[in-house]
């Protein structure tokens, strides 16, 4: 069936005041869709539906998360940001709003703890010294509990750590800071959305949306190609590195303000023997290094960040690295998520985490380092690496206010998952919070910034 045989349908069942299926299911009329289930669209339909909308949730994929941002076990969650107070408001939001559906699901009965998302570690930062003042300053103003070698002899008596000179090290210490897992995070929201009579569909994923007056028409279709239609008078969309394509036809600029990018993870193990002989210091130093974002030597390829995704029953972990700046374009967004690691990549991957480890007093070479697994993972990337959560600017350049996009969350939209999901639950019912912190999240991710870049985008193109 076209799309324009299908708006027809609809509008005719809409007009008649029952709306007709397209193929064989009933059909309902929601107050509110969110599309896409990852991190950003599951914390916002918990949030519409913690606000007594009634919501439904429409996910592509089976009920197995396989291909998406928020795919994994860990992401790094950090108070501190060097650059912005901004990320310290949204990780620090998040918290405290992941501590609020934990205590709703304990109070029904569920089996949720804080643990369960966040491990508590300290967080390692190094950087070229020439940062040391801008991280102190970051520090004191976002109530981060730190501490800080500034020199070779400082790393070698506070943290055992041979640092390079010009290099500084600096550990973070706050409560919930360390990594969050995305996994456990989307589980539980899952959960507390239905038990608030949210609706929640896998293997629906929307083919197209039209909007008709005051309402949406939203097509769906699942893997054996059966179809289906909703209505639903507000919209979130939140469909990750897909968001271009899913709105082309109401949002066509969307496609041109992010750009999916993939970024590889290798996932690395010290040999089982070798790690038989660590002593307890060395097992220590290892546990302590880790989760990092070392940008310490200067240049971008140099850059990564890595942590434990998990451990094996020795204790032996299994170290997840990646690079931001290590991102790739992308010819095939299905497809992409099946590409293997390249041999560069892999040495990359490798030569840092050895060079790493040794600095921190853990005897391996790069030879003990296996390589257990490896991940193509998309994110979609903005121009200035801020995410977007708001209202979508309408083809006459208004707002329109009854659909919300949440998009371009970067590599730096996890620890504030839980926060956007706010946001975006705010924008849909016109609400705003009066928290400096909060209005300075949304005048940077707002309506306010995606009509800027629109206007611009629009003079570009003149
Ligand atoms: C390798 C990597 C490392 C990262 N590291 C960090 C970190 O250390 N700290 C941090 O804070 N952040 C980090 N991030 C960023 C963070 O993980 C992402 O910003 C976040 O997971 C994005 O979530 P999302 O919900 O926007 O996207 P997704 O998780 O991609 O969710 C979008 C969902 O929409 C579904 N969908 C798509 N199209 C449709 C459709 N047409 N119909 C229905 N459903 C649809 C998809 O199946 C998917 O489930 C990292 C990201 C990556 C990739």
């Amino acid at each position: 069936m076209t799309i324009f045989s299908l708006v027809l349908t609809s509008i005719f069942a809409f007009f008649s005041g029952q709306l007709q299926a397209w193929d064989t299911t009933a059909e309902k009329d929601y107050t509110v869709v969110v599309i896409g289930g990852g991190l950003m669209g599951s914390a916002a339909a918990w949030q519409l539906a913690r606000d007594g909308k009634e919501v439904i949730l429409l996910e592509k994929q089976d009920r197995e998360y396989s291909q998406g941002s928020s795919k994994g076990l860990t992401r790094i969650a950090r108070s501190n940001n060097l650059g912005r107070d901004l990320w310290s408001y949204l990780h620090n939001r998040s918290v405290h709003e992941t501590a609020t559906l934990v205590n709703y699901l304990g109070n029904q009965g569920y089996d949720a703890s804080m643990s369960a998302v966040y491990q508590t570690t300290p967080v390692n930062y190094m950087r070229p010294l020439k940062a040391a003042d801008a991280i102190i300053a970051s520090s004191e103003r976002q109530k981060v509990d730190y501490k800080l070698a500034l020199t070779p002899e400082e790393g070698m008596e506070m943290f055992g750590v041979q640092l390079p000179e010009g290099v500084f090290l600096h550990r973070e210490f706050n409560e919930h800071s360390g990594t969050l897992n995305p996994e456990a995070l989307i589980s539980l929201l899952h959960k507390a959305i239905k038990l608030k009579g949210g609706t929640i569909v896998y293997n629906a994923s929307v083919s197209d949306i039209q909007r008709q007056g005051n309402h949406y028409l939203i097509a769906t279709k699942d893997s054996q190609g059966s179809e289906r239609t909703l209505t639903a008078s507000q919209i979130v969309s939140a469909a990750g590195p897909y968001t271009g394509p899913l709105l082309s036809e109401l949002a066509p600029y969307m496609d041109k303000l992010i750009t999916p990018k993939r970024v590889f993870l290798a996932f690395l193990q010290i040999s089982p023997a070798k790690y038989h002989q660590l002593d307890d210091h060395a097992r220590s130093q290892l546990r302590r290094a880790y989760p990092v974002i070392n940008s310490s030597a200067g240049t971008r390829e140099g850059s990564f960040y890595s942590m434990f995704e998990s451990s094996d029953a020795n204790g032996n972990p299994v170290i997840k690295i990646g690079g931001h700046f290590q991102r790739s374009d992308i010819n095939n967004l299905d497809d992409v998520w099946h590409q293997a690691l390249s041999e560069e990549e892999m040495r990359w991957s490798i030569e840092n985490t050895g060079r790493y480890l040794r600095m921190h007093g853990v005897p391996v070479n790069d030879e003990d380092l296996q390589l257990v697994g490896d991940v193509s993972c998309v994110y979609s990337l903005t121009s200035t690496e801020v995410p977007i959560v708001s209202q979508l600017v309408a083809p006459s350049g208004e707002m329109d206010s009854n659909f919300v996009v949440m998009a371009g969350m970067s590599g730096v939209g996890a620890k504030g998952a839980m926060t956007y999901g706010r946001i975006a639950a705010n924008l849909l019912q016109g609400k705003s919070e009066s928290d400096p912190g909060y209005l300075e999240a949304v005048e940077a991710v707002g309506f306010t910034r995606l009509k800027e870049d629109v206007d611009q985008l629009v003079s570009l193109e003149k």
